[in-house]
């Protein structure tokens, strides 16, 4: 035969995530972190390289790293799930609990992943928008749980990318409407430092999503965890790939993790960081800046994607676009960097925009707002 049968018909209107692998001097569009892994653990890893077992499989339930992480959270192995990414562990909780005939509660402008992963899994998803500030809408939420049809919540807590925390009061009351899984993306808690994990006893319906990519310089290895009921994890283990958290990944995670004291100046660092973006923003007459618990800040601008092609082409500064994002209208959002790559950031922004001013009073300022793919994501 010359041809194909299709895929899957509900792929007919999916297009791909499109992680935008555009490289810039400085690079602030994807929350890493400045710096790559200290170099004191880098040696140690490295002087134990040749004992590395490469040729055999991985620990499927990455034993040594579940047992750290469930130490250090007052937590069983059990309570413990360990993922290729906080992505992974996303999915597989769509698999488990979402899928056809399943419905999740979406509450966007928030992390795109939650509602792609829904399509993927055929997963119906109910959207309740956030206000004008980004704040979650709780009436509607919890008038919306009580018809008790919903089977999982997400919530990125901060939210990704608007930088805002819910009330905790709002998510105990979340967690009390409902018997769904309620997913509390906790990507960022490094920088916030608020948890739910105080409510985990009390609330087995809370699982709470970790990643080492924000906060611990892992972005590149892929790993993240799970902190929830030991039955929903068992259930997760159904789900997911027996393999998919490969040893290289495990073994440095778990030095990582041993030595996270070492990244608390760096994350001081970054949130000092994060007051200077904040400032610098705010002062310009031009910019609405968000405030924010992680480590970036997304701010309101005029023209915003001719502001981000700017930064790109004349000033190499990679920043996220998300104008064309639902709620999110001339909305860009930047990482937190090194000192010198925030300095670098706003004065680029202060250069373009007192070069839009300029041509303004000039009476030329045509700007145009198309030409930019808008970007959803990360
Ligand atoms: C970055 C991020 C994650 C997970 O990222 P991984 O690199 O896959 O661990 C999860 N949720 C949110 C909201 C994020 O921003």
């Amino acid at each position: 035969m010359k041809s194909i049968r299709p895929a899957r018909p509900e792929l007919e209107y999916l297009v791909p995530y499109d992680a935008k692998d555009i490289r810039a001097e400085v690079m602030l569009a994807a929350n890493e972190h400045p710096s790559n892994l200290p170099g004191e653990i880098v040696e140690k890893l490295s002087d134990r390289l040749s004992e590395f077992r490469f040729n055999r499989y991985p620990d499927p339930m990455a034993s040594k790293l579940r047992e750290l992480i469930a130490e250090a959270n007052g937590l069983e192995p059990a309570n413990i799930l360990v993922g290729n990414g906080g992505d992974e562990l996303i999915f597989d909780i769509l698999l488990a609990w979402g899928g056809p005939g399943r419905t999740l509660l979406d509450l966007p402008p928030t992390f795109s992943m939650y509602g792609i992963d829904a399509q993927v899994t055929g997963t119906e998803v109910v959207r309740i928008p956030r206000d004008a500030e980004f704040e979650v809408d709780g009436e509607t939420v919890l008038a919306r749980l009580s018809r008790g049809d919903i089977d999982v919540v997400m919530i990125s807590h901060p939210n990704n990318p608007t930088g805002n925390i819910a009330p905790e009061t709002l998510l105990i009351d979340i967690l009390n409407a409902t018997d769904a899984l309620v997913l509390v993306d906790e990507a960022y808690f490094e920088f916030s430092r608020h948890t739910m994990r105080p409510h985990m006893e009390r609330h087995p319906n809370l699982v709470i999503l970790r990643t080492f990519s924000k906060a611990f310089s892992l972005a590149g290895l892929r790993v993240g965890y799970l902190l929830g009921n030991e039955e929903v994890i068992s259930e997760l283990t159904k789900v997911r790939q027996p393999y998919s958290v490969d040893s290289f990944a495990q073994w440095v995670a778990a030095s990582v993790f041993r030595e996270r004291v070492v990244f608390q100046q760096a994350i001081r660092d970054i949130m000092r960081g994060r007051d200077t973006l904040m400032h610098g923003l705010s002062s310009m007459e031009e910019v609405t800046v968000f405030p924010s618990e992680a480590n970036f800040v997304l701010f309101r601008v005029e023209h915003a994607s001719a502001l981000w092609r700017d930064l790109l082409h004349n000033h190499s500064v990679l920043v996220r676009d998300f104008s064309r994002a639902p709620g999110l209208d001339d909305c860009l959002r930047v990482t937190v960097g090194s000192d010198q790559e925030n300095e670098r950031f706003l004065a680029a922004v202060t250069e373009v925009l007192s070069q839009r001013r300029a041509s303004q009073i000039l009476g030329n300022g045509a700007h145009s707002r198309h030409g930019t793919v808008g970007e959803l994501g990360y």
